[in-house]
């Protein structure tokens, strides 16, 4: 499993490499949006791990372009000190599939990220096909395939 990590603030960017690491899962980490963009468009993830207040921009504004664009439809868990209910809110309508608020316990986070790998690939795919049935997630729409 491969994992992209963004997060700025380097002790806790390292830590979680580390301990992701040791957790057996391949990890690439940015330190900016910048950063994060050009990673996204050359490897595929499993999930990322996303920080909101970044140097070069919002997280919340990262994910929405990348996920607008298509370049990354894997789960993304956001990890901020941001506790208002509003940011949860924007960072779970940007694309994010799950909320951690800082500081966390590693142990939480894993359980977190255990979590979402567990979810069948399609559930993370715009399409959700059961035999000839599709149902798209987005538009909501439930559409019959033709098979020719
Ligand atoms: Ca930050």
């Amino acid at each position: 499993m491969k994992l992209l990590i963004i997060e700025d603030n380097q002790a806790l960017r390292e830590l979680l490499n580390d301990k992701l690491a040791a957790n057996g899962y391949t990890i690439d980490a940015a330190d900016s949006c910048t950063e994060a963009r050009a990673f996204i468009q050359h490897v595929k993830y499993d999930l990322i791990v996303l920080d909101l207040g970044l140097p070069d921009g919002n997280g919340i504004d990262l994910l929405r372009t990348i996920r607008n664009q298509k370049k990354y439809t894997n789960p993304c868990i956001i990890l901020s000190a941001r506790d208002a209910l509003q940011s949860k809110i924007d960072g779970l309508d940007a694309g994010a599939d799950d909320y951690l608020i800082k500081p966390f316990e590693f142990a939480e986070l894993h359980a977190r990220i255990r979590a979402l790998l567990r979810r069948p690939q399609a559930m993370n795919d715009d399409f959700i096909v059961v035999e000839n049935v599709y149902l798209h997630r987005n538009k909501r729409a439930l559409n019959m395939m033709v098979n020719t």
